[in-house]
């Protein structure tokens, strides 16, 4: 294995927890029973997923009969977004979104353009904000889903969730949230955010890949997506991930329950590292709105070069960052997140995402602004834009 890297993308993915760890291996080696057979180590498992289904419920104010477990976020998205829409034809075919949702929630509304449904993707203001009243403007007779996420994966933006919930459950439409990045960073509630499906993601909160969870609200429109056996009453078949059901509900519980003296650690240590890059790199700007963040993302735009570039020269220093989402790092188009912000091309090309988590520390913080300030100046030496 490699040295250990000072890990700042946290908005990508995060470490397994120890106690999250913990609460899981039994469930791989003792008891590993089918969770729909009869006998004693079947029993243990099943067991250990309704504790699970608990605790998510628990910490998103809803009731366990309302949690499903899906085998990541995006596949929860693609449920709730397919399943309300096609049950719903009779209704409407009209679907409202934003421009800077995560490629789960945009491609499966690609997807469903193909099939007749009309999507409007509201544009966001210079801070990514959706407006709740140009949303209201944007529904018809024929609107029957409105997915807005609720925090944005790349500049951190929060969205007016509460207000929209409002909107939609006066209009009798079906609201869905992305919540992928918020759960476990920001306090949610189904019921007071008037949420009607809500998505989240164990992996975002130290909990394993490959799990997350989709909150249905008792009496919402949402048939089964994966059909087979009768697992998670019969809405999403296939054998339960039990360990990592296990880990998602220990994840969650945990968060929840620490998150107001973490959450504000993490604040700190981003709101150093913001200002301090600022302050010594000139024609630096960060992204995103100033208060209305994630506590953990600072998105920071470097004038005259590329983020990607500046991601390599941090690598080589054994820090990990990122320049956008970790699905479109990689592509050479800049990000439609940034894009949709107004940013120029150049901007948005020079882009980072630092994601602060729950185990930096004050060093790392120190030690990646004493690397980044040189990085960007040996760059912009070498920009033919300077
Ligand atoms: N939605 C948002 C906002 C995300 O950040 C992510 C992951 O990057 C997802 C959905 C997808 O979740 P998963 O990685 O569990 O499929």
């Amino acid at each position: 294995m490699s040295d250990k890297t000072i890990y700042f993308d946290n908005a990508a993915t995060t470490a397994v927890r120890d106690e999250v760890f913990n609460a899981m291996t039994p469930f791989l080696r003792e008891a590993y029973g089918n969770p729909s057979s009869l006998y004693k180590i079947a029993r243990e498992a099943k067991n250990a997923i309704e504790k699970a289904r608990e605790q998510v419920a628990s910490a998103i104010g809803a009731s366990p009969s309302e949690v499903f477990f899906t085998g990541s976020g995006t596949e929860a998205v693609n449920w709730a977004l397919l399943a309300s829409a096609f049950s719903n034809m009779d209704k409407g075919n009209h679907i409202i979104t934003s421009n800077i949702e995560h490629h789960a929630v945009l491609n499966s509304c690609a997807y469903l353009e193909k099939y007749g449904f009309e999507v409007t993707y509201l544009p966001v203001d210079e801070h990514g904000i959706v407006s709740a009243s140009k949303l209201e403007r944007a529904i018809k007779p024929e609107t029957i889903l409105i997915s807005i996420m609720y925090a944005n994966n790349e500049i951190g933006t929060i969205q007016p969730i509460a207000e929209i919930g409002a909107i939609a459950r006066e209009r009798g439409i079906i609201f869905h949230t992305d919540a992928v990045q918020a759960i476990g960073h920001l306090p949610v509630d189904v019921k007071t955010d008037n949420i009607d499906l809500l998505v989240l993601s164990a992996h975002k909160l130290h909990g394993p890949k490959g799990v997350g969870a989709l909150y249905i609200r008792n009496g919402v429109r949402t048939p089964a997506f994966i059909h087979g056996g009768g697992q998670e009453r019969g809405r999403r078949a296939g054998t339960e991930n039990v360990a990592g059901i296990v880990g998602l509900g220990e994840a969650v519980r945990l968060a929840s329950g620490e998150m107001g003296v973490k959450v504000e650690k993490i604040r700190k240590l981003r709101d150093k590292i913001i200002s301090e890059i600022l302050e010594k790199v000139p024609n630096s700007q960060l992204n995103g709105h100033p208060e209305k963040r994630l506590p953990g993302n600072a998105s920071i735009s470097f004038d005259f070069i590329e983020g990607e570039s500046i991601l390599l020269m941090l690598d080589m220093k054994g820090i990990a960052a990122s320049s956008g989402s970790a699905c479109t790092s990689g592509a050479l188009n800049p990000s439609h997140v940034l894009m949709a912000l107004g940013l120029p091309h150049e901007k948005a090309h020079g882009s980072v995402r630092i994601s602060v988590g729950r185990y930096n520390t004050e060093e790392e913080a120190d030690k990646l602004i004493a690397e980044i300030v040189p990085i960007v100046e040996k760059l912009r030496a070498m920009s033919p834009l300077c």
